[in-house]
């Protein structure tokens, strides 16, 4: 046991301590039962916000060795701690304090789950008796009751001696099988109870294979790779969760041993270099129709995928289910059929399903027909040669593509580097511009494509990997976390932020629908100069017009690695409303 986790016992009353000869007995608590617990698991860096009843916790913490970032806003804190769950495979603690704090965690937390994060959000409380009596006790609420819903598992421990246990399964239940986001409620009484040390010490539990492989069957296996065989036209779709499973090497054997086109979700790209030139990306619109085969590994047939059916796959309706014939790798045994059915679900860990197809598949598999590859080949030209064009114009003010034109050999020069982004149209435009090179290097809005995700991941990806990072974000999304750049320059991050500063939600140029003063709700300050908050903390910060400016901005950044915010003005009508997702926004306005 740590020095920092004993302390001697208070003197018994009647003096007894002065005739023995053994030394006092020594005693812990609750706080330093939490830390020692953690700490046993390997878990060393936590993201948080102070205040009652977890201050001394925090402090504590910090006493002990561990990393303790210290945020302006829970919500922040939490998505940074949901997104160091993903780059790590370990759950990302986020600490706040109760009711109001918890609530802001709360939103991370969900997203962590929905997303399939590891993550821990422990959260201070009041005292269980009032709490339930509803007496009215500071900061009340039944915060437990409130996380299950949203949680893959939720848990209190109300004594010193639990902590061991609560630690122990807020660790399993994120990180096995499907991860997920965990609450682990601590009452504020929780925390000064005193226990015997070597009692406590014996108490705590260092977790044993917390995320136990899960071997696929062998007879699933072999009925993936046989309707594998059986394609005219296969496609693999990756999905963050094959980028989370850490397989990399295998899973690049398996799309190159088999010549299968592939496309990554968005988060997966970089698993295979997006200029691999089986990837399909620049053809998503080709092949996702045509495809007669498609394996979807460690990806859910959402609305990111159209659900499977519809424009998207040529129509696809219930009625029309064996045109196109699924193959679904997960660790979730209650994905397949969710949307269409999967006619070979293949239930195990990335890993472990990817090696055994591998080892089924042997050295000699058919590659898929030249007309199908041909095909693909020749769209993604077109395609790419479209884009080359558009990137090479050079308009004034920019366009999000002559922006991201920049950003994109930027990033090409600088393949480690982590790429943030979050947006409506710099979202999707980034996306598709930039192309990744190495896997897990682009984290961005995740399965509920929301805003707000932005400087909470910034922090996580240059405190998990000490890398560079570089963070697109659209004006209106950068405002949900833009306080934390105070956060950035505190703690000396080597982040790069870029708006696409358009002014405004979507694009900047619409007016008040009903004529009057206020300006439109979907507009912001004209010309707003956000690169003087980065100043106000002591980072850098530069307003660019052109694309040169841009790059010699961002090259100063990365040579640097200074703290630094770029506020690229972009042409303020150049937006669509919603971006991409037009669609699901029935009353949107067409450009
Ligand atoms: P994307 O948004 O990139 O399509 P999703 O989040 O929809 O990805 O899907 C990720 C899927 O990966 C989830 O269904 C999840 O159960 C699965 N998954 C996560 N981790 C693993 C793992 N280690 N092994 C197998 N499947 C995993």
């Amino acid at each position: 046991m740590n020095d920092h986790a004993v302390k001697p016992a208070p003197a018994p009353a009647t003096g007894a301590a002065h005739h023995g000869a053994s030394a006092p007995a020594q005693e812990t608590d609750g706080f330093q039962l939490v830390i020692d617990a953690l700490k046993l698991n390997g878990i060393d860096t936590i993201y948080g916000l102070p205040g009652i009843p977890i201050t001394d916790l925090a402090r504590r913490m910090q006493k002990n060795g561990m990393r303790v970032i210290s945020f302006r806003h829970e919500q922040n804190a939490g998505y940074a701690a949901s997104i160091a769950g993903f780059l790590t495979q370990k759950p990302g603690i986020c600490l706040t304090v109760s009711a109001p704090g918890f609530l802001n965690g709360l939103t991370a937390l969900a997203h962590a789950t929905t997303n399939c994060f590891p993550m821990i959000l422990i959260s201070g409380s009041s005292e269980r008796e009032v709490v339930d009596l509803q007496q009215g006790d500071y900061e009340e609420m039944d915060q437990l009751a409130i996380a299950k819903p949203v949680a893959k598992a939720a848990f209190r421990v109300l004594h010193a001696e639990d902590i061991g246990v609560g630690v122990a399964r807020a660790i399993r239940a994120a990180v096995s099988g499907r991860p997920g986001g965990v609450y682990l409620d601590l009452p504020a009484k929780l925390f000064p109870q005193a226990m015997d040390a070597a009692a406590g010490a014996a108490s705590l539990i260092k977790v044993v294979d917390a995320a136990p492989k899960q071997i696929p069957a062998h007879d699933a296996v072999k009925r993936a790779v046989d309707l594998l065989r059986s394609a005219k036209k296969p496609l693999i779709i990756l999905g963050k969760g094959a980028a989370y499973a850490q397989a990399d090497a295998d899973i690049r054997a398996l799309v190159e041993r088999t010549g299968i086109p592939y496309l990554p979700m968005s988060m997966a790209k970089g698993l295979l270099p997006d200029t691999h030139e089986q990837c399909a990306s620049a053809a998503r619109s080709f092949v996702l129709p045509e495809a007669d085969v498609v394996m979807l590994v460690g990806a859910r047939l959402n609305w990111l995928l159209s659900q499977g059916k519809g424009k998207t796959w040529g129509g696809a309706t219930a009625k029309s289910w064996g045109r196109q014939r699924f193959v679904q790798v997960d660790i979730s045994p209650q994905e397949a059929d969710s949307n269409v059915r999967i006619e070979a679900p293949l239930v195990g860990d990335i890993g472990s399903c990817v090696a055994a197809m591998l080892k089924e598949i042997g050295p000699d598999f058919a590659k898929p027909p030249s007309d199908w590859t041909g095909a693909i080949a020749e769209r993604k030209a077109k395609n790419v040669a479209k884009m080359a064009e558009t990137l090479a114009k050079n308009p004034s003010p920019m366009s999000f593509q002559s922006a991201l034109g920049v950003v994109r050999d930027i990033v090409k020069a600088n393949p480690d580097a982590m790429l943030v982004n979050e947006g409506a149209n710099a979202l999707d435009f980034t996306r598709s511009i930039v192309d990744m090179m190495k896997p897990r290097r682009r984290i961005d809005v995740g399965t509920w494509g929301i805003m707000g995700i932005g400087m909470g991941y910034c922090v996580a990806a240059a405190v998990v990997t000490g890398q560079q990072v570089i963070a697109v974000e659209g004006d209106s999304a950068f405002g949900f976390s833009g306080m934390e750049t105070e956060t950035i320059c505190r703690y000396g991050l080597p982040v790069c932020i870029v708006i696409l500063n358009n002014n405004g939600v979507y694009r900047g140029d619409e007016k008040n629908a009903g004529g009057g003063a206020d300006p439109s709700p979907l507009v912001f300050v004209k010309d707003a100069r956000y690169e003087k908050m980065m100043e106000a903390f002591g980072g850098v910060g530069v307003h660019v017009k052109t694309p040169d400016e841009l790059r010699r901005a961002m090259e100063e950044a990365i040579r640097s690695r200074r703290p630094t915010l770029i506020n690229a003005v972009i042409d303020e009508g150049g937006g669509t409303e919603s971006g991409r997702i037009t669609r699901l926004n029935p009353t949107a306005k067409k450009k």
